[in-house]
């Protein structure tokens, strides 16, 4: 089945919204093995909408409509639609009655044209709209389908989710299902992982391997189809299988993971916990920790120790270090780390010091970064980074290098 995606709105031709409601659709719709082949917006005009529609019936076997389903004037989806297949538009009770529940409970005064949107046309299914008034259609001719969805997401999403999709599904009962996994990849560049899986990459359509880069990090999404030989999980871990291989010591977690999400359950599960001095990410790591529920069992505070002062006075730095070597350094590094961990009582000690740019800094260029990891029991560890980038790109990468170390 193929399907084309058709958003009524003025609003998305002047600009004042983007048409996120596609990009929703086509996601899910992809996930079950309809095929989309584009993407359309008009604007609220019943000539126009109707031009669309022979056009797209013409190409593909699905319409999916969002938007036009309200009460006011410029709502004309399901009346064009509705003349265009020669369907009656009739009063769906259930729709009736909770817009009458709607006015009753708001005390408003329901207007004859909110009654219009409880419409739907003969013979169509009707999708119930549990978060507004508007309700859905899904209609079958011999010839085409149209599923008629309103345009707010939040009614138009669960909508979808609850009765479109499951409708689709029915229907197209004999597609393929397509499964897809996402592995997350940190510490190797989009370049060098492509290199090292190219074959793979190349040699494979079911599944398909595609690699994409950003904030440092990389993932590489699988995606398979049943095949007559095999289940599309089984492609699917078969290909996860020879990526580990290869490059398996830069993965971390999968689909909608972070690498902080992977080592607070890392630290968790361990039963240890961590404490940190923050001079050139000011607090980020530490924001960041503390925005998982339940890090209190692991993380038990820190110190934005931004000026020498305090690196020597508070977390107690040696005078000597600062001076020798200066705060952008292994020692430093290593000392910040060791002495955050013996005052907080914690089993791991992390910080972080380096120059976010613009300008060098004791004579070391930006993106210069030290990573202190100590350990209980264990040699304190410091990790040299060179990054580029703006200053916060650098304070963010920084933040996940530090994740990083204590995942490994
Ligand atoms: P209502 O009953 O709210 O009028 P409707 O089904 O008539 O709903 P529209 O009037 O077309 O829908 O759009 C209502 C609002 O929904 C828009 O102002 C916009 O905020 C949002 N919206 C509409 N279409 C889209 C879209 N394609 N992508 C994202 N948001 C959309
Ligand atoms: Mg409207």
């Amino acid at each position: 089945m193929n399907a084309e995606i058709i958003a009524v709105g003025t609003e998305l031709l002047l600009g004042q919204i983007v048409n996120s409601n596609a990009q929703f659709l086509s996601n899910h719709l992809a996930e079950i093995g309809v095929d989309v082949f584009r993407h359309t917006a008009v604007g609220d005009n019943a000539d126009r909408l109707l031009q669309v529609i022979k056009e797209a019936e013409k190409r593909a076997d699905l319409l999916i409509f969002t938007g036009g389903l309200g009460p006011t004037k410029d709502d004309l989806t399901k009346e064009t639609i509705a003349n265009h297949v020669k369907k009656q538009l009739i009063y769906d009770e259930e729709a009736l009655e909770s817009i009458q529940i709607f006015f009753e409970k708001t005390k408003l005064k329901m207007t004859e044209n909110n009654k219009k949107q409880a419409l739907v046309m003969e013979d169509s299914t009707v999708l119930p709209n549990r978060n507004g008034m508007a309700p859905g259609m899904f209609l079958k001719t011999e010839t085409n389908s149209y599923m008629l969805l309103p345009g707010p997401p939040k009614e138009m999403q669960p909508m979808f989710l609850s009765f479109g999709k499951p409708l689709l599904m029915q229907l197209i009962g004999q597609v393929e299902k397509i499964e897809s996994k996402v592995l997350r990849f940190f510490g190797i560049g989009e370049s060098q992982l492509e290199t090292d899986l190219e074959d793979l990459i190349l040699l494979q359509n079911n599944p398909t391997i595609a690699p994409l880069a950003g904030d440092g990090e990389v993932t590489i999404r699988i995606t398979a189809k049943n095949s007559p030989n095999a289940k599309a999980e089984d492609l699917i871990q078969r290909v996860e299988e020879k990526i580990m291989e290869r490059v398996g010591s830069y993965f971390y977690g999968y689909d909608q993971s972070s690498i902080m999400e992977e080592m607070v359950k890392l630290l968790k599960e361990q039963k240890k916990t961590i404490a940190c001095a923050e001079s050139l990410t000011g607090g980020l790591f530490q924001s960041e920790l503390t925005s998982f529920s339940g890090t209190s069992e692991i993380f038990k505070g820190g110190i934005v120790c931004y000026s020498n002062k305090v690196k020597e006075q508070i977390l107690g730095v040696a005078n000597e270090t600062l001076h020798t070597f200066g705060a952008v350094s292994e020692q430093c590094a290593k000392e910040l780390a060791e002495n955050v961990m013996t005052q907080f009582g914690t089993d791991y000690g992390i910080s972080f010091t380096g120059v976010a740019g613009p300008d060098s800094l004791e004579g070391k260029k930006p993106g210069t970064v030290w990573i202190g990891l100590a350990e209980k029991g264990s040699e304190t560890k410091a990790f040299l980074l060179q990054l580029v980038g703006s200053r916060n790109g650098i304070r963010k990468r920084t933040v996940k290098y530090g994740c990083h170390y204590v995942l490994q």
